[in-house]
């Protein structure tokens, strides 16, 4: 499962950022205008071709960007000229009228930038995104993530009339407490597919992380702290047998 971050981008990048969204948006065009004459030639091109095609363009391009978010910008007409494509062939079948199914022909003059995970590091804390040899990344001082990022968007929130990042991170498997097989949390809740425990996501990895450090099997979820001496120190904290209670004991 995936969860998104969704950061401000800093006051001092918010120029940057708008000058790599116009980069990509120029390459986004070009994969336009490209697919526009081969339409009024009559070619169909092929994903190779235009990969090639678009590649091969950016090659005479000086482009500040990083190579990967280059090749995203394109590749994000591809996919909306594919859907397109199939959004029609539907219509076609159904016999319904495809002349308001028109193909993504709309130049952009700023685009989203994808950085792939390549392009995304962390350096004491920070948050760094690459744009390449040529321009300078976009840090993002004590970033706190919880997993490893998957990629990173640029987004430009209208409403806030700033950029934003949209940072997509792989959510970790745990183990079940129970049984031991991986299941990934759902939102806040992890329930094991094999043996049907369910429990709060964080406290199956407070469960994972006692047992990691105390070696302790034998915890039963459920079950109180003992609570003796809370009520005159509430922040006593008791010795980790304390906490242990065996299978079987519990009445
Ligand atoms: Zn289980």
């Amino acid at each position: 499962m995936d969860k998104t971050y969704i950061l401000s981008v800093p006051e001092e990048y918010q120029g940057l950022a708008r000058e790599i969204s116009m980069v990509s948006g120029k390459i986004y065009s070009k994969a336009v205008n490209f697919f526009k004459r081969m339409q009024t030639k009559g070619i169909n091109v092929s994903r190779k071709t235009f990969d090639q095609y678009m590649e091969w363009w950016l090659h005479q391009k000086s482009f500040k960007l990083h190579s990967q978010s280059k090749q995203a910008a394109y590749q994000q007409f591809w996919t909306a000229y594919q859907a397109y494509l199939k959004r029609l062939q539907k219509a076609k079948k159904k016999g319904q009228d495809t002349s308001n199914i028109r193909p993504p022909f709309r130049s952009k003059k700023y685009n989203k930038v994808v950085f792939k995970k390549s392009a995304i590091h962390f350096k004491d804390g920070d948050l760094i995104l690459s744009n390449g040899k040529e321009q300078a990344p976009m840090v993002i001082k004590g970033c706190c993530l919880k997993g490893a990022p998957k990629y990173a968007e640029l987004i430009f929130h209208q409403d806030k009339k700033k950029y934003y990042l949209h940072i997509v991170v792989e959510v970790a498997s745990q183990s079940c407490p129970v049984c031991g097989s991986k299941n990934k949390p759902e939102n806040r809740n992890y329930e094991c597919k094999s043996c049907g425990f369910r429990y709060h996501r964080d406290g199956v990895g407070a469960i994972n992380i006692y047992r990691k450090y105390t070696g302790s099997l034998s915890l039963v979820v459920g079950l109180l702290a003992c609570p003796t001496g809370v009520r005159y120190t509430p922040h006593l904290c008791c010795p980790i047998e304390w906490n242990i209670h065996p299978v079987g004991k519990t009445a």
